[in-house]
């Protein structure tokens, strides 16, 4: 018997009806890859809630943990300790168990759910049992049911009984693999990867491309990309990306379309690029970390001339945030530090004085056809590099 598990509760997947069973499939296979490097470990689930129980001692319950705590599906998850199925077993299971929690408390209260009710006591019965033994072991502690300092939490299961204190909230969201497959254009800045992260969360499984011009941007800025993917793939999975070599394009715009102009058409051909190698990926949408009138090519109007070229969804999870909100959430999963390492990106470079901020379609239209856009984009989609970007260790 391990001495002690993991518990995770799911959450919205709860509610899918028929489909629930699959994306049940899915969380535990993404669970069981995420813990490969923590020891072995066997996952089932039950009733909303999923059980990690170590097979031997040499499994690293801090790592897994940490692990638990970036799996999207899960509401909220515990570490608990196990005790045999005997009254007397459980009472000292929850005394030593949350030793800590209890000295450090003055209130608590216990909680109870019995689900195999073969066990001879009933659910209230275990609560004042516990209950009972936990004043006498701690006599500081008074029992308060309204507001109690801690909840202790026992459950009694078919083999054996858990003990744990309020589980500490998850990652939400629901299954890495059960949204789809997005392409998430990725640049070294603050929005691209938390708009990676939002839609891992909402259960797309990433490709990301990346557009790099050297040599006016450097091997450093490309690093710093694959830097804040691994971040992402914490949480996301192991994310393949794409770096295509925008350089010649680059410079054909700069040389030859009307300088006002030059952002919303550079983008026009990013989201071409995109769009290809999504198509060679099976992604069936593309994905943005942009956020209305954050910058001149991000106002409804460039947006429009922009999206005019897309022939699959984009998906903008900023667009109604604020930059400080985008902050926070960067801040929480990682990518913040990296982020505002100041590397030059390929939408900074040779950029306009007086940007356009409403263009009007024909217009970028007609100064696209300065350039001959087709040859340039299947040339820049010649020399494309892939790489695998896996969490982990850098
Ligand atoms: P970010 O912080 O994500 O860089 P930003 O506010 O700096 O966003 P832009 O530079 O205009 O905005 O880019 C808008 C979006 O275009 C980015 O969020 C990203 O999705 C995409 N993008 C920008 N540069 C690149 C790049 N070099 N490669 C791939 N995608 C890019
Ligand atoms: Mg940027």
């Amino acid at each position: 018997m391990a001495k002690e598990i993991i518990l995770l509760k799911l959450g919205e997947i709860a509610l899918k009806g028929l489909n629930r069973r699959a994306f049940e499939d899915v969380l535990i296979k993404n669970i069981r890859r995420r813990l490969r490097d923590a020891g072995e470990f066997s996952v089932s689930s039950r009733q909303s809630t999923v059980y990690i129980e170590p097979k031997d001692e040499d499994a690293d319950m801090d790592l897994a943990e940490d692990r638990c705590a970036k799996i999207f599906g899960v509401v909220a998850y515990t570490r608990a300790g196990a005790a045999e199925k005997d009254l007397g077993k459980i009472c000292e299971k929850a005394a030593e168990y949350l030793q800590e929690a209890l000295e450090d408390a003055s209130t608590f209260k216990v909680e109870c759910k019995r689900s195999d009710k073969k066990f001879p006591y009933k659910s209230p019965e275990i609560s004042a049992e516990v209950g009972g033994y936990l004043l006498e072991k701690y006599p500081h502690l008074t029992v308060n049911v309204h507001e109690p300092d801690i909840v202790v939490r026992v459950e009694v299961r078919e083999s054996e009984a858990y003990v744990h204190a309020d589980p500490k909230p998850g990652a939400g969201g629901i299954p890495v693999g059960t949204g789809g497959k997005g392409l998430i254009l990725i640049s070294g800045g603050l929005d691209s990867p938390v708009a990676a992260w939002m839609m891992a969360k909402r259960g797309v499984e990433l490709t990301a491309v990346h557009f790099a011009s050297p040599p006016y941007t450097s091997e450093l800025a490309h690093d710093k990309v694959v830097r804040l993917l691994k971040k992402v793939s914490e949480y996301a999975g192991r994310i393949k990306m794409v770096t295509v070599n925008l350089t010649h394009l680059q410079e054909e715009i700069r040389d030859h379309c009307p300088e006002e102009l030059h952002t919303v058409i550079l983008r026009r051909f990013m989201l071409r690029a995109a769009q290809e190698v999504a198509k060679a990926e099976g992604c069936g949408a593309l994905i943005t970390g942009e956020s209305l009138g954050q910058v001149a090519s991000q106002t409804m109007q460039a947006i429009a001339c922009t999206d005019a070229v897309a022939q699959m969804p984009v998906f903008r999870p900023l667009i109604g945030s604020d930059k400080s909100e985008i902050v926070k959430v960067a801040s929480r999963i990682g990518t913040y530090d990296i982020s505002i390492e100041p590397y030059e990106d390929c939408c900074t470079i040779f950029t306009p004085k007086h940007p356009r901020t409403k263009p009007i379609l024909h217009f970028v239209e007609d100064g696209e056809k300065a350039i001959d856009g087709e040859a340039l984009l299947q040339e820049a989609l010649e020399q494309v590099e892939t790489l695998h970007i896996m969490p982990g260790k850098i």
